[in-house]
């Protein structure tokens, strides 16, 4: 009982950081994609893709750029495969609140994303306002470094795969420059040999919005279902927060977490122990009412 209004408390004043925050920025991690009932790859193979886990494989074993190399076929038979499952699978509701606080107001929303499934893009952000840090499997690199820029692969227009082997039925992708063998290009489990040419543009934009923002902008930090397995979301949130109020501006940081809530005490810190799209949904009623 106690709990449950802390959580509303809680939530009240995270809905009213929202509310006078000038910029947002949505941390999404795999907590966010796995309400649109994508699978989570980090927390199980075998939950994520049991087919895949009877083969004996393990995400590491798939995510490997050493595979792309050995067996193109099995690579990219995964990869066309969790393609199509994202591309199958629309955003959810908290993706489309979140892209109607960014038209509200003027609030600018800004999103920082280890996901792969595009959903913001495909919710109505614009690629300028999206650094999505692991890159992007609907793009293709070289894997001969002949120079070529990366490019968009045609998802439609890829071989089937055979669901029982994970093998691709028909010619992998090769390079258009140098028709050289291909892979996917995002950051793998296992990689030394990403191109990093688009995320470095992402990247670049989204360091420098947050370094030049004058200190008198409000700023609200919504870290949603990001993991302590791969920190890296969970680091970005804290440090942007954390240089705003160093250079004396006020930041909030609000974390949205079933399973994973704590954060480190602070008056502007804000710990919400639910699901993305509960968490979401509350805020935003809360935010209109
Ligand atoms: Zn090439």
């Amino acid at each position: 009982m106690n709990q449950q209004h802390d959580v509303g408390e809680a939530m009240l004043r995270a809905a009213q950081c929202v509310r006078n925050a000038d910029v947002l920025l949505v941390a999404a991690g795999a907590g966010m994609g796995v309400d649109a009932g994508l699978p989570d790859y980090y927390g199980g193979i075998h939950l994520a893709h049991p087919r895949l886990a009877e083969i004996g494989l393990s995400v590491y074993d798939l995510s490997n750029h050493t595979l792309f190399e050995r067996n193109p076929m099995l690579a990219w038979g995964h990869w066309i495969t969790r393609q199509r499952e994202y591309s199958n699978t629309l955003p959810h509701v908290g993706y489309h609140i979140l892209h109607a606080w960014s038209k509200s107001n003027k609030r600018n929303v800004r999103v920082v994303t280890t996901n792969l499934d595009r959903h913001f893009l495909r919710t109505g952000f614009t690629v300028d306002n999206v650094f999505e840090m692991h890159g992007s499997m609907h793009d293709a690199q070289c894997m001969n470094r002949c120079g070529a820029h990366p490019w968009a692969l045609d998802i439609k227009a890829m071989p089937s795969v055979d669901l029982n082997t994970m093998l691709l039925l028909g010619p992998p992708p090769l390079c258009m420059q140098c028709d050289g063998p291909a892979r996917v290009c995002t950051q793998l489990a296992v990689d030394g040999h990403w191109d990093t040419t688009q995320v470095e543009v992402a990247c670049r934009r989204h360091e420098t919005f947050f370094r030049e923002l004058s200190t008198e902008r409000v700023v609200a930090v919504l870290e949603i279902g990001c993991g302590t397995v791969m920190a890296k979301l969970r680091k970005e949130a804290a440090r942007i927060v954390a240089d705003h109020r160093t250079r004396g501006g006020r930041a909030t940081h609000i974390r949205i977490n079933l399973h994973q809530p704590h954060i480190d005490e602070h008056e502007d810190n804000i710990s919400l122990p639910l699901g993305a799209l509960e968490a979401l949904c509350t805020m935003n009623q809360l935010i209109t009412d």
